[in-house]
């Protein structure tokens, strides 16, 4: 009798202290580095064992087409809204092999309000002009520029090693600088957008080398996310992109 009441009082510790554990670990887990969700709720994602998360937006997506190339007959040959889907795509893959968490979003997704990651980079392609270059820039009213600056210096080392793209800051319009997005985000969520090359000058690149602007776009996106943020920002010869 005895023996058995003591048998079932530990089988009745070992239960709790499994429930405690658990618990523990789970809210542990919970408020980790968690840092992908909306202040309206709607996106909230809780993710158990949550890893940095990057936002890449797939320029034009659910929304329209962007910039386009047409032939002599007027007929569409080439949208942005393609480039800007593959190259997301191919970045996101890179990325999760890295051992981010990468969600893509569409233009003018929901998830987007409040929004709070480790980075955000909306990727756009430029108009069927003959014109080459690729182009970064973020908020000019960014609550944090030195660390928006950091993101667009790691693109300038990085992406334009990888592609052989030159930055092309005269074409620049407010349109990236005041980009819709950037209003939406958390203040506190780095954030770029990046023009990837033009349709025009740029179309081989472009469409037969997409894996090559994968690389340069999650190199970019490494070197950012690995270099500590409380680091004096670069004042070398790094673009502000402004
Ligand atoms: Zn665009």
């Amino acid at each position: 009798m005895r023996y058995d009441l003591i048998k079932r009082i530990q089988r009745l510790f070992t239960i709790i202290g499994l429930i405690s554990f658990f618990g523990i670990v789970i809210l542990a887990t919970r408020d980790a580095d968690f840092a992908f969700s909306s202040s309206r709720g709607a996106g909230w994602m809780p993710q158990l064992f949550s890893r940095p998360q990057i936002a890449l937006i797939s320029g034009h997506a659910g929304s329209d087409s962007g910039a386009i190339c047409t032939d002599a007959a007027g007929q569409t040959t080439l949208t942005e809204a393609a480039i800007t889907a593959a190259v997301s795509a191919k970045t996101a893959t890179l990325l999760q092999q890295r051992g981010y968490a990468v969600t893509i979003l569409n233009e003018f997704d929901e998830r987007l309000n409040g929004l709070q990651a480790v980075a955000l980079l909306s990727l756009h392609a430029d108009s069927c002009v003959d014109l080459s270059g690729y182009k970064a820039a973020y908020s000019e009213t960014s609550a944090i520029p030195e660390t928006d600056a950091r993101l667009t210096g790691c693109i300038a080392q990085y992406y334009a090693t990888e592609t052989g793209l030159h930055e092309h800051p005269e074409t620049i319009t407010h349109n990236m600088t005041e980009y819709h997005a950037f209003r939406k985000i958390d203040p506190a969520t780095p954030a770029a957008i990046l023009e990837l090359g033009f349709l025009g000058g740029d179309q081989e690149l472009l469409t037969a080398q997409q894996d090559r602007l994968a690389q340069g776009v999650a190199d970019s996106l490494d070197c950012f996310l690995s270099t500590p943020s409380t680091s004096t920002p670069s004042t070398s010869t790094t673009p502000t992109s402004k």
